[in-house]
């Protein structure tokens, strides 16, 4: 079966499935973007992550390319063409096509793509494997926490994490602090045991998991902290973990080749893990 992607419009082919050279995502990066995950055929948290689209959009005076109402259901359509029962969709709105020019262009033709992609269904022993990080001077601008497709810092780290064989990148600030991942968020829980992610500003993405961890564990009465923590902390932390919508809870076993804890996955990333697997179950009635 051959993958079907959406493009302004048209249901096509998704070898053929492709955008006019002066769209200003091409030429500019100028467009928003979002992955949200499919289990058992149901898109995870959508309405978060419409939310986010929302936020993205207007921060950047970016149109929207069609409703809202009209946006789920091509989304929806994607993944059933497709036949997604596990996977991911993907949707990006550019500025549109332009005369290139850095000023916005006159018009308000936004451009909307939407691909999806199978994946192995959730799986609690998979997901809970360890992976190892490396860190790395944050490069990036000062807009992250509009999720836009502007990633080159984030690529450019991403692959020294892979050329040093690991999973993710954290970023870390001039005075030690650190950011988040190069496409997940940020957590430790301390030496003392209290759970931490960093508060939301302008330096992190404000990731739609990490929202949804906070929820599973306010229900489950874990306590946790939002604020900004170095390096240091999280290298003498019990445990860490990373959190995105395509990697759930990832515990860390290491950071830059130095063990976390004990470097084995740590009792609370595992039973996070676990909530957020019942919290995507829960969606599925
Ligand atoms: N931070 C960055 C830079 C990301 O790219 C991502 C996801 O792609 C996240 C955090 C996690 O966000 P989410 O949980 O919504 O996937």
């Amino acid at each position: 079966m051959s993958r079907i992607s959406y493009v302004n419009g048209h249901y096509v082919p998704h070898h053929a499935a492709s955008v006019h050279i002066e769209d200003r995502g091409y030429q500019f990066s100028d467009g928003v973007y979002e992955v949200v995950s499919i289990h058992m055929g149901k898109p995870i948290d959508m309405d978060s992550h419409m939310v986010r689209l929302t936020r993205s959009l207007e921060e950047l005076e970016i149109a929207w390319p069609v409703c809202l109402r009209a946006m789920d259901m091509i989304i929806r359509e994607v993944i059933r063409r497709n036949r997604i029962r596990d996977g991911i969709v993907y949707m990006q709105i550019t500025r549109g096509v332009a005369t290139r020019n850095h000023a916005f262009p006159d018009h308000h033709n936004s451009a909307f793509v939407v691909t999806a992609k199978r994946l192995p269904p959730f799986d609690f022993d998979a997901a809970n494997k360890g992976v190892n990080i490396i860190t790395t001077p944050e490069i990036r601008w000062q807009r992250c926490d509009i999720k836009t497709i502007s990633l080159l810092g984030n690529c450019l780290a991403k692959e020294k994490a892979r050329r040093a064989g690991c999973y993710e990148a954290w970023f870390v600030e001039d005075d030690g602090m650190i950011t988040e991942g190069t496409t997940s968020n940020s957590w430790i829980v301390t030496a003392n045991g209290e759970l931490v992610t960093r508060d939301v500003s302008n330096t992190i993405l404000n990731g739609i998991t990490r929202l949804s961890i906070m929820k599973v564990a306010k229900e489950n009465n874990i306590e946790f902290s939002q604020r900004a923590f170095s390096l240091e902390e999280a290298k003498s932390a019990k445990e860490a973990f990373i959190s995105s919508t395509t990697s759930f809870v990832k515990p860390v076993l290491n950071i830059d080749d130095k063990p976390v804890g004990d470097g084995k996955v740590g009792p609370l990333s595992a039973k996070l893990l676990s909530y957020y697997g019942d919290h995507m179950k829960a969606q599925l009635a």
